[in-house]
């Protein structure tokens, strides 16, 4: 078998991780030492973030270790104050912390906003080209081919995932077809017969919907639409093994599942029955996963099975970049070969978010990775699932309390077994055991994708 990432042409082609870790840090730190005096040029914002953190030149960072131990620059919240600052002081959304001249700025996405202001993407001429290699690669990933018709079933408006990306798919020779969700689901059956794409880019509820509506709306299952590949981002749920079956069993393609794209970041599952984690494609622009404890925020060691929070970097961005950003998301990284497609090379896995933090008897526990362990379980269970406490976290007094519900379908002599066997499961994954009550199928509000799986219950 050979190396999925064949585009590290700087990195020798090892099959040890701590020897590919090494030459990565090294690339990493050679890109760096550049890219630190670039920012430093931004008076308005990162100089500043440097000055806080007691460093008075780019000289005193000295190595990769001193890099790591800076605090955090930007997370969400500071991005949007950037915004709103630079709107009123400039008349433009860019950031304090645009790094090039406004004219520079050619291109903007954002993201969508559900949770506050949106924040924006900036890119250069340069992000945008290394941002179109980047999505390249995780198009190659799918088995995406120039020549082949791709159709567009994301919303187009402004999010990375739209416009962006379709412009990365003509850079890359695949065309896409763009009607976006924006079209609806009879318009996009329409197009699919019309135009008959070989690849299909779509949310996971909308390759859902696709499913269920594509017999009364053009008058035949998806599976006659002659798709190869489902490519999935911009939800959670494409990782999701009951998906995967769904999509293999009705469309009969392979299905990927991306993410990133923003600041030169970018991952994908292979299309294994289960996706082990998403393969990390921007080694190389990217420092995605310098891992801090979530608590501390001290760095932590860089090795297969390291969990922690990831603070991302973009190495040569120009415009506005990820500059030691806290992204909040908890990360558990594997080095080496895939189990799925025996790729060798970084994966990650978001396994919770730093705020969704819980402490059980010491051990830190992530709803999102007690949910997973809940998803295996289907169609058994029915995937929803509430983790009940007596006070807020994130501190838990044992035994932690879980809610989940039986499968549809599944007999009620079953449960008690079921229950057992998914606290056992949890113990052994997660290393503290639960109290599980599987109630009836339907017994949880269903809230959307946002559902919070906590609920505080007093006592
Ligand atoms: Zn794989």
């Amino acid at each position: 078998m050979t190396r999925a990432l064949h585009y590290l042409d700087s990195v020798p082609d090892t099959r040890d991780p701590a020897e590919y870790l090494a030459a990565l840090e090294r690339l990493r730190w050679e890109k760096l030492q550049k890219q630190i005096r670039y920012v430093w040029g931004n008076k308005d914002y990162y100089r500043q973030r440097f000055q806080e953190a007691g460093v008075a030149s780019p000289d005193d960072i000295k190595s990769l270790a001193d890099f790591r131990r800076l605090p955090a620059f930007l997370d969400k919240a500071r991005h949007r104050d950037s915004q709103d600052e630079s709107l009123r002081r400039y008349g433009h959304p860019l950031g304090l912390h645009l790094t090039t001249a406004p004219e520079n700025a050619i291109h903007l996405a954002a993201t969508s906003g559900t949770t506050g202001t949106p924040t924006f993407y900036v890119f250069s001429r340069k992000d945008l080209e290394l941002t179109y290699k980047v999505l390249g690669r995780m198009f190659k990933v799918a088995g995406i081919r120039p020549g082949d018709t791709t159709f567009h079933a994301f919303g187009l408006s402004l999010w990375l995932a739209g416009i962006t990306y379709a412009q990365a798919l003509e850079a890359y020779g695949a065309r896409p077809v763009t009607v976006g969700a924006e079209g609806g689901v009879p318009k996009i059956l329409r197009y699919i017969e019309l135009t008959r794409p070989r690849a299909l880019f779509a949310t996971p509820s909308m390759a859902n919907q696709l499913i269920e509506r594509a017999p009364a709306e053009i008058g035949k299952p998806v599976g006659a639409l002659g798709i190869e590949i489902l490519y999935v981002t911009g939800e959670p749920g494409g990782s999701q093994p009951a998906f995967r079956r769904r999509v293999r069993e009705h469309f009969g393609a392979k299905v990927f599942d991306a993410t990133g794209g923003a600041w030169l970041n970018g991952t994908i599952t292979c299309d294994a029955e289960h996706a082990h984690g998403m393969h990390y494609m921007a080694e190389d622009y990217c420092f995605r996963y310098d891992l801090v404890d979530p608590e501390t925020k001290a760095p932590l060691e860089i090795r297969d099975g390291a969990v922690g929070e990831g603070i991302h970097t973009a190495l040569e961005y120009e415009a506005a970049p990820a500059f030691r950003n806290a992204t909040g998301d908890i990360l558990r990284l594997s080095v080496g070969e895939c189990p799925g497609c025996g790729h060798f090379g970084v994966r990650m896995e978001i396994i919770g978010r730093a705020d969704d933090m819980l402490m059980v008897k010491g051990v830190k526990v992530y709803p999102a990775a007690i949910q997973k362990i809940v998803h295996h379980f289907q169609p058994r269970l029915s995937g929803e699932l509430r983790i009940r406490l007596d006070a807020p976290p994130p501190s838990v007094t044992p035994p932690l309390r879980l809610a989940v519900e039986a499968g549809e379908g599944a007999p009620q002599s079953e449960w008690p077994e079921l229950g057992k066997a998914l606290e056992q499961r949890i113990r052994e994954l997660l290393a503290f055991r639960p109290v599980v009550s599987v109630l009836p199928f339907g017994s949880l509000p269903r809230t959307g994708a946002k559902t919070r799986l906590i609920e505080v219950v007093a006592p």
